[in-house]
């Protein structure tokens, strides 16, 4: 019985990877600006962690840049894939939510409370299981995770009136779910075709100092390590590309500049190699760190650039080239 329920809800998964727009996509680098919406410890200031117990209570400034951001992407012909934390949709007004969505932008599945996936106990789920435990009291972790993630989908389903495009694991883990099948499987149970959940080491460098040209080096070769790619279990790794908004200036103190580097080097990569980026960014970090806009404007100039070479378009399409492909 589960063996045939399993089996049925991978393909139901995979069968619900649109085939459309594969061939016009054919030959092209992915470029996708993925924007997860939560809010970040150490913004808007350092020594700030409340926000560790209440990552969905987004702050005005973070909803206004997540809503700047979608219109820039979108007049520029492309899209934004956003991430939504279950919690956000708790906040009396999601009109500027709606409103991202009805203009073409995607969201997906980030778990409800911004839940390890990966946790050994509850208290290890989320910290606010840790300072008040009696919300997940008798339940296994693997109830606490496939809840998390089940309401979301609910709440995106009331709220926003859409089923989530995709799942991310909150945190990325260097060998994204490749020794997880069991969690594999629970994310195609619960209809999700892919998974955003790798993010591959790299060199980050000392805090505070331009990064050396090994530095650089590393992130450009970690994007090797960072292509989509089929689990056995069916379902799509669609990972990130390093380097993330919040290990470049949260973890280590990174200028614009530096970060602008790099993002450049390795998009421009994934052009020449024909290959996907995955920018991953917290509109909560670039807020404070890039109030300008100046990354997103970047790889939407580079992708434009690029010509027929490079599009602009959601992580759905990077799981669909990768499924095809793991398929052939
Ligand atoms: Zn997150």
């Amino acid at each position: 019985m589960f063996l045939a329920g399993s089996a049925a809800a991978t393909m139901g998964a995979a069968a619900s990877l649109g085939r459309g727009r594969a061939a016009t996509l054919d030959g092209k680098a992915l470029i996708a600006v993925t924007l997860d919406l939560e809010m970040s410890r150490h913004y808007p200031r350092r020594g700030m962690m409340e926000w560790d117990y209440e990552k969905g209570n987004l702050d005005a400034a973070t909803k206004n840049y997540a809503v700047e951001a979608g219109r820039l992407v979108k007049e520029r012909g492309g899209l934004i894939h956003f991430f939504c934390v279950g919690r956000v949709l708790e906040q009396p007004d999601v009109g500027w939510l709606k409103g991202l969505v009805a203009t073409g932008h995607k969201v997906g599945n980030h778990t409800y409370d911004h839940v390890n996936v990966k946790a050994k106990t509850p208290a290890e789920a989320q910290f606010r299981f840790a300072r008040a435990p009696w919300l997940v009291q008798g339940k296994t972790v693997e109830r606490i995770i496939r809840e998390n993630i089940e309401t979301t989908t609910i709440a995106m389903q009331e709220r926003l009136g859409i089923a989530p495009d995709g799942f991310r694991t909150p945190g990325g883990f260097f060998n994204g779910l490749d020794d997880r099948p069991d969690l594999q499987t629970m994310l195609l149970g619960l209809g999700f075709p892919w998974v955003s959940s790798k993010y591959p080491a790299h060199l980050r460098g000392k805090e505070k100092e331009r990064p050396t040209p090994d530095v650089f080096a590393s992130i450009v070769s970690a994007q090797a390590q960072a292509q989509p790619y089929l689990y056995p279990t069916g379902l799509v790794e669609v990972p990130m590309n390093p380097i993330s908004d919040v290990t470049a200036f949260r973890s280590t103190f990174w200028k614009l500049d530096y970060f602008l580097d790099a993002i450049r080097m390795a998009v421009e990569r994934a052009i020449a190699n024909r290959a996907t980026f995955d920018f991953l960014a917290h509109p909560s970090c670039l807020v404070v760190e890039d109030p300008h806009f100046e990354t997103i404007k970047l790889i939407c100039e580079l992708a434009d650039k690029a010509g027929d070479r490079a599009a602009i378009v959601g992580l759905d399409a990077f799981a669909q080239r990768a499924h095809m492909r793991g398929k052939a």
